[in-house]
């Protein structure tokens, strides 16, 4: 499967994918913080404030990396599977749960294309920045379809489009040269936040990406963006 966006080879890009998330997770808090100015944070309570979380849930996040959208849904009661393609994103995750003192988080590693849960395993699907990493998008739509039950649900946070002109110009013009100058000065790695940067320009725009949420067979699906769109939460319903 090829999706018009993505002009870089898919074994290349799963490759770069594991070797920059390899080298970002030490670092993966501070850059984060650095990046958006402690935006993140910010827009992944808001995401979580969506996603509800009730007690006795079965909640799936993928992409899960060190566990920033488990750790907020965790005093919900819910039971969470953090997942992830990279075991050193995880091994940091299990490490920051074990400080936190947060027990109970299942950890497991993933692929989000080819999940190994049954089908109709969980209560709601979740994954933030994460997907735009994912080499075969619209495959880990569908499989994230399939794990959920009748009455699931589906959250996705990630960057998008602007769509306020200026904010949009000036956006490109930090992403290009900031970004990776702060990853070259805070993590010694330059080349990985231009990957970054790269596949967020890359990914599709909100429109594009409903429409592949619709394709994987949800329901009601909805766009709800963020400065314009510069990072949207996507949703939608199995029925
Ligand atoms: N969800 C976390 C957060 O919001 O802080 C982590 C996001 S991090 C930017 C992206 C994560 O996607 C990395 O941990 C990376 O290992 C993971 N990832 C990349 N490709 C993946 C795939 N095909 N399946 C599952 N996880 C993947």
């Amino acid at each position: 499967v090829s999706f018009g966006y993505q002009d870089i080879d898919a074994s290349e890009k799963a490759g770069r994918v594991r070797a920059v998330f390899s080298n970002v997770a030490a670092k993966y808090d501070l850059m984060n913080d650095a990046m958006s100015g402690g935006m993140h944070r910010l827009w992944k309570d808001r995401f979580v404030r969506r996603v509800k979380p009730r007690a006795g849930e079965l909640i799936l996040d993928v992409a899960g990396g060190t566990g920033d959208i488990a750790f907020r849904m965790h005093a919900s009661g819910a039971a969470i599977t953090v997942s992830d393609i990279n075991p050193q994103m995880l091994e940091v995750g299990m490490e920051r749960a074990r400080k936190k003192g947060l027990e109970g988080l299942i950890w497991a590693e993933e692929n989000a294309e080819t999940l190994s849960f049954p089908s109709a395993s969980f209560d709601a699907y979740t994954i933030a920045f994460g997907i735009r990493n994912v080499t075969h998008v619209q495959q880990a739509l569908n499989d994230a379809h399939r794990v959920l039950k009748r009455g699931g649900r589906f959250f996705c946070l990630e960057f998008s489009t602007t769509l306020w002109p200026g904010f949009s110009d000036v956006y490109d013009r930090y992403s290009h040269t900031m970004v990776p100058k702060l990853g070259k000065l805070l993590a010694n790695d330059e080349e990985s936040y231009r990957y970054l940067i790269e596949s967020i320009r890359r990914f599709p725009d909100m429109a594009t990406f409903k429409g592949m949420i619709d394709k994987a067979g949800f329901v009601q699906s909805n766009v709800e963006p963020m400065l314009g769109g510069l990072v949207a939460i996507h949703s939608g319903w199995k029925i």
